[in-house]
């Protein structure tokens, strides 16, 4: 017979792509000749509103009439094959039934999921014999097959529409992107028994962590485990996986995370990058025996898990760039301040409201610059509206009057914009730079002081050795032996100092080698009395050692400088008959050195200078020859050692110096001391 017979019914056929649609009229049209059918079809969709897929033969068959056959074969779950309709109490009407024969055959995949039905019916009656049996399994068998391809729109639809509002759940949610309604929801999506998240949970991608488990109706906690032997690891290899059945044989170690998982159809979750950050798994405890519609949909769900992913770390990014900004802007030490264009604050940092004195809620909004003297203020407004003009960034350096005194500033400005990219202010950043000022300051007197030093030795040297060049005098006579004698001695000084400066600045810079050693502060005390008995002899003073045995870390040779600078100070500035105490004691973790005198003293506004270079309180004694840098450098070798060194003095009375020094020394320790 030809298609004439069995004409495709087109208005009555939806949804199928045309292929599809003429295999499934064929399967119609070969049912309808086997069992002799005035009609034949495929439909989908729920048996009491079946889509009509094709529709086969002589006789309209409209819903009326099928339906009550397809909620049967729906019901018995199992193929209708009725002989005479008439005679089955089953159907209604019963005798006056038009139709005699009926042939219905649920078309169901491996997971039991119904497909849609085959149908035939006729108005004479049939027998159904073996062989139409055969036939009829055989032809059902090829429309499961075609109707794999098929998909019901309206299922799609309603798959999409779900999709669709729990990616906005999602969105909306404020506890972030995963919930665990999600997993049990994307369970029912894909009509699987158990749904699984996971992300990576460290760095070397070992571990991973559920954020949404939901298996055979619960809600499960979520676990986190060892990504080795689970089927993850195939899958960030391959992508996309299906195990079909006996999943737990090939991954026995973790039956416990596919909790009884036979079947499982598996996706990696890429992040912007296209890097995997995670895994969807889609489970099921009976046997896939088809492909599914959850193949199909798994990776658009997954492109919806991963679209809000990507916005959750991009807005995480943000918030963290933000609040590294927020905390830069906060911690720095530079006065930020940001003005809009009529000079009033619209933002400063909270070194900037220290400096000013006032809270940043009192500046904010306040007009700026009212404060500046007139000649400053007038040319920060130029820099200000200069930077407005031009959009470019200006650089100089200003000074401020503060409660406590001027400081100096190096500040940098630059135009504010909005996201436009209009200019609607400045942005400045002032640097306090008082103290790189005062360094500065401090190092051109040092150099002052220095070709002071030099110059007077020097020049003592240059006349002696004029005077013996040009004759003027015998070096072999009284006055040029004199002459020589006062060449030597300032030729001695210079290296002294020469040696001296040398010494403080590579102790500065950290030069100078310095090892600590286990020290004695009694025997450290002994010793710089001896090395000073002949010049306190000869001053007629007395030198009193009083320490008990106190060990502690130090480099021995650097501490003899210091105490032999103090006591050779003590001697120099103290009369004949007096007496020097020096002594030593534990104090907790420190040992704690002082050298007395009874000498005539410091006055008091000079006790904090007498450490400085150079520095020197009392007339200079020639014959002593200091040259003031005895106590820097005994400062700079106490502050390596990582002590303290500080004096107390009065006048006519005496002055009493105290070196504090740690028993456990941070020094590096000498070999001998590290054994
Ligand atoms: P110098 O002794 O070479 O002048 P120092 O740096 O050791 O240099 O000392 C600086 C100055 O501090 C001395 O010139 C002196 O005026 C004062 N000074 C130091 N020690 C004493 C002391 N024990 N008594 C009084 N003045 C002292």
């Amino acid at each position: 017979m030809g298609s004439n017979t069995f004409p495709v019914n087109p208005e009555a056929s939806v949804g199928a792509d045309l292929h599809v649609r003429e295999d499934l009229a064929r399967l119609a049209r070969m049912a309808a000749r086997t069992l002799d059918a005035a009609a034949a079809g495929v439909c989908v969709g729920p048996p009491e509103r079946p889509s009509l897929l094709v529709n086969v033969g002589s006789l309209s068959v409209g819903d009326a009439l099928l339906v009550p056959f397809l909620c049967q074969a729906d019901r018995q779950q199992a193929p209708l094959l009725v002989a005479d309709v008439r005679k089955d109490e089953r159907f209604a009407q019963g005798e006056r039934h038009a139709l005699r024969m009926a042939m219905v055959y649920p078309l169901f995949n491996g997971t039991g999921e119904r497909l849609g039905f085959l149908w035939a019916l006729s108005q004479t009656p049939r027998a159904f014999e073996a062989g139409d049996r055969e036939a009829l399994d055989d032809l059902a068998g090829f429309a499961r097959l075609a109707l794999r391809e098929w998909r019901d729109p309206s299922f799609i639809d309603r798959a999409e529409q779900a999709l669709f509002s729990f990616m906005q759940g999602l969105a909306s949610d404020p506890n972030g992107d995963h919930h665990p309604l999600q997993a049990r929801f994307l369970a029912e999506v894909l009509a699987m028994d158990g749904v699984l998240i996971a992300e990576f949970a460290d760095p070397a991608r070992q571990r991973m962590r559920t954020v949404a488990r939901f298996c055979r109706g619960e809600i499960l906690p979520e676990v986190e485990f060892a990504v080795a032997g689970t089927p993850i690891e195939p899958l960030l290899v391959n992508g996309a996986q299906t195990w079909k059945q006996e999943v737990w044989r090939l991954f026995p170690g973790v039956s416990a995370l596919l909790e009884g998982a036979e079947a499982c159809v598996a996706t990696p979750l890429r992040n912007a990058a296209g890097e995997v950050y995670g895994v969807l798994m889609a489970l099921r405890t009976s046997p896939l025996e088809e492909v599914t519609l959850v193949e199909a949909l798994l990776p658009v769900v997954a492109a919806g898990i991963e679209a809000r992913y990507k916005a959750r770390r991009a807005e995480q990014e943000l918030r963290i760039r933000e609040a590294t900004i927020r905390s830069v802007y906060e911690h720095a030490t530079d006065l930020i301040f940001i003005l809009d264009r009529n000079w009033r604050y619209i933002n400063v940092n909270p070194a900037y409201a220290r400096a000013l004195g006032r809270p940043i809620e009192g500046i904010i909004g306040q007009p700026s610059g009212y404060d500046l003297p007139p000649h400053v203020l007038e040319r920060v407004l130029e820099t200000n509206a200069r930077i407005l003009e031009t959009g470019q960034p200006t650089v100089y350096d200003t000074t401020m009057e503060f409660p406590e005194g001027i400081r100096s500033f190096s500040v940098v400005k630059f135009p504010y914009r909005d996201q436009t990219g209009e200019i609607v202010g400045v942005i400045g950043i002032a640097r306090d730079i008082s103290e790189r000022k005062a360094l500065e300051r401090q190092k051109s007197d040092f150099i002052k002081a220095l070709s002071h030093e030099i110059r007077t030795p020097l020049f003592a040297i240059q006349s002696a050795v004029r005077l013996l060049t040009v004759g003027c005098c015998d070096p072999a006579a009284e006055k040029g032996r004199r002459m020589l004698a006062i060449a030597a001695h300032n030729a001695e000084r210079l290296v002294r100092l020469t040696h001296d400066v040398l010494s403080l600045e590579g102790l500065e810079a950290g030069l100078l080698p310095i090892e600590a050693t286990a020290c004695d502060a009694a025997s450290l005390l002994e010793e710089a009395a001896a090395s000073l008995a002949g010049l306190a002899d000869e001053a007629g003073i007395t030198l009193d050692v009083a320490s008990p045995v106190i060990p502690f870390e130090a480099c021995p040779e650097r501490i003899m400088q210091v105490l032999v600078n103090l006591v050779g100070n003590a001697i120099k500035f103290s009369h004949a008959g007096s007496r020097i105490g020096m002594e030593a004691v534990a104090d907790g973790e420190e040992v704690r050195f002082a050298v007395r005198d009874q000498g005539r003293g410091i006055p008091s506004e000079d006790l904090y200078r007498v450490f400085d270079p150079f520095h020197q309180v009392h007339p200079r004694p020639l014959a002593r020859g200091g040259i003031g840098l005895g106590l820097p450098i005994s400062r700079e070798i106490v502050r390596t050692h990582g002590g303290r060194i500080w004096v107390e003095s009065e006048v006519g009375v005496g002055s009493t110096f105290y070196v504090a020094l740690p028993i456990k020394t941070r020094l590096r320790l000498s070999e001998t001391l590290a054994r």
